[in-house]
């Protein structure tokens, strides 16, 4: 957990669960993984066990004790609807955002069958935001199960990009980021397949974010396009 987070469409991360498994081919660099070895290594206690799937409960109060609204990433270093945890503890992260209702919550998930599966037991507050992680087209019903559950902002992560989705259905979706994946090995995103993304979003009304190039150095590849940056928000959102 940190309170200040260096992802750039979110202001904090809340993990009240760490670790996961790989599931698809945008998991090859896992990201949370890398950061959760060396936070064991430095003997972080809610890293003891690395990787692999942990409750962390005495994290699931956190929010209630920020006091200014932030823009909440639930489970940077998990997935919440990762098949090791259990449906009550899914609720009590959902009762947690229903009580710190000041905040807005963004999840994101690649496990996008168990979020349907449990849509219908949770309780889709207005202030809690679903993303399905989608890496390329072979893995676009994860889209399909997103518009299906009860969320009431829905939106995609396009990231890492490793192929071109050129036939998106954005309906129901309110928000699309992309990004290229970074870091030793990363793999090419051609930028064809982001201004087509960009331009579906624009016919569809849907808000685009783009969050970087990527590669080796992302500093120095930077997040312009089309000699702009783009970090639109979903419409839907209430200011607060
Ligand atoms: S689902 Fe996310 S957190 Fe889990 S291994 Fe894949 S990239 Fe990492």
């Amino acid at each position: 957990m940190a309170t200040n987070s260096h992802i750039e469409w979110t202001d904090a991360t809340w993990n009240p669960v760490t670790g996961c498994t790989k599931i698809s081919p945008g998991c090859k660099h896992c990201y949370a993984e890398r950061l959760a070895k060396r936070l064991q290594a430095m003997g972080q206690k809610n890293y003891r066990d690395g990787f692999k799937v942990t409750l962390q409960p005495q994290m699931l109060e956190i929010p209630l004790k920020w006091r200014s609204p932030r823009r909440i990433f639930v489970n940077s270093m998990s997935d919440l609807f990762h098949e090791d945890v259990p449906l009550p503890y899914i609720q009590d992260v959902f009762e947690i955002m229903r009580r710190a209702n000041w905040h807005q919550y963004q999840i994101l998930t690649k496990r996008s069958e168990r979020l349907l599966e449990v849509s219908k037991k949770l309780n889709w507050e207005s202030q809690i935001w679903m993303g399905v992680s989608v890496e390329n087209a072979d893995y676009a019903d994860r889209i399909d199960h997103l518009r299906r559950t009860g969320a009431q902002i829905r939106f995609l992560s396009l990231e890492p990009l490793l192929g071109p989705l050129s036939r998106l259905n954005l309906r129901g979706i309110d928000w699309v980021i992309v990004g290229g994946e970074s870091g030793p090995g990363a793999r090419p995103m051609d930028p064809d397949w982001i201004t087509d993304i960009r331009d579906q979003c624009e016919r569809a009304g849907v808000s685009f974010f783009f969050k970087q190039w990527g590669g080796s150095n992302k500093k120095k590849t930077g997040c312009i396009l089309d000699g702009r940056t783009w970090d639109e928000m979903p419409q839907a959102l209430v200011v607060i």
